[in-house]
């Protein structure tokens, strides 16, 4: 009886809580309301730049800066030209460099994006940055983590249902998990080939209509792909870099290139 319960509440959850991915039509879904995600997010992001520590190389950081400060612009640019500009709401961007020797970037709900100085030597330039930027906005654009989330969710069963009807489910640790952040937490959330090849397609369109090529992302993938071998950094374990993802950013590069404004 409980289990039948439990199950139709799952199936009501499942039909109220799917949306559509912007830019590639995919249905998805999503059982965590923006309302609850974005502000977990801003508080776990906010722990992360305190804890820092910030780069404090300034040509380095300003880099990363306008980079973001770019793409976001583009991003907003594309939904407001659609009509779509709900897609952003409780969107507060911020851009941050991190000083830490390890791979990685990532952007949470929200538009909160931290770069590790572990990734410039992988990105090399601003477009390099302008790949990652793009890629990682993407996946909050499209309610990646969210998506991750909710599969999670229902994958542990009927007492995270059970406590969504409540809205005091906190999210914290799950947001952490995401962003591989905190030792105490076990495996990272990977991101699926879907969701990988997604935010490349979105990112390059976002990329190409902030004014940078979208070509330097083939070099900077295969940069990341010839890295694994030596130390697999966490960002290769949630983003495989490897000659399928390059075969498929050339698929998409005439439709990026089609946006690009130099
Ligand atoms: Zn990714």
């Amino acid at each position: 009886m409980k289990k039948t319960l439990l199950m139709l509440m799952g199936s009501v959850l499942l039909i109220a809580g799917c949306s559509t991915v912007p830019l590639t039509g995919r249905k998805q879904v999503n059982l965590v309301s923006d309302a609850q995600l974005i502000p977990q997010s801003a508080a776990n992001y906010n722990e992360v730049v305190k804890q820092g520590p910030l780069s404090t190389n300034r040509q380095q950081s300003e880099m990363v800066q306008r980079a973001g400060r770019r793409i976001s612009a583009a991003v907003e640019q594309y939904f407001q030209e659609r009509g779509q500009s709900q897609v952003l709401e409780g969107f507060v961007w911020e851009f941050n460099l991190i000083d830490e020797d390890t791979p990685n970037a990532w952007c949470m709900p929200g538009g909160k994006v931290a770069f590790y100085t572990g990734i410039l030597p992988f990105t090399q330039d601003e477009a390099g940055i302008a790949v990652v930027m793009g890629h990682e906005i993407a996946h909050a654009v499209a309610r990646h983590s969210n998506e991750r989330i909710s599969h999670q969710m229902l994958q542990q069963g009927g007492g995270y249902l059970l406590s969504m009807f409540s809205q005091k489910t906190d999210y914290h640790e799950a947001i952490m998990q995401a962003y591989g952040i905190g030792s105490q937490i076990g495996a990272i959330l990977p991101y699926s080939r879907e969701h990988e090849s997604e935010a490349d397609r979105m990112g390059l369109v976002f990329m190409a209509m902030a004014g940078y090529n979208p070509e330097a992302a083939v070099g900077f993938w295969q940069r990341m792909g010839a890295a694994g071998g030596e130390k697999p950094p966490e960002f290769l374990s949630t983003h495989p870099a490897d000659e399928t993802r390059v075969r498929k950013l050339r698929e998409h590069m005439p439709e990026a290139l089609a946006h690009y404004r130099p």
